[in-house]
């Protein structure tokens, strides 16, 4: 599989480390139930097809990416800086 690195260019992907889904969890208040907290710490959608992924280029560049990805097919369908794509909303 290869990713393609804004900076760098098209890349073996074990030069990147995977962080997981790119997605803004909302974080529970500090006296929320228990429940609430369990599921925030470790309840994740698990998808099927095309997600965003935060990918760290630690063998190259040093920068974060949005991966976009086919978890059924591992298809590569883009990546931009994650800095970027905070600011592009
Ligand atoms: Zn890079």
């Amino acid at each position: 599989m290869q990713i393609p690195c804004p900076l760098c260019g098209l890349r073996d992907s074990r030069e990147f480390t995977c962080k997981g889904h790119a997605v803004t969890l909302d974080r529970p208040a500090a006296d929320a139930p228990p429940e609430e907290w369990h599921d925030y710490i470790h309840l994740r959608d698990n998808p099927a097809g095309p997600t965003r992924e935060l990918w760290y280029h630690g063998g190259g560049c040093g920068a974060w990416l949005i991966v976009t990805r086919d978890t059924a097919t591992h298809a590569v369908h883009g990546a931009t800086l994650a800095s970027e794509a905070r600011h592009a909303g």
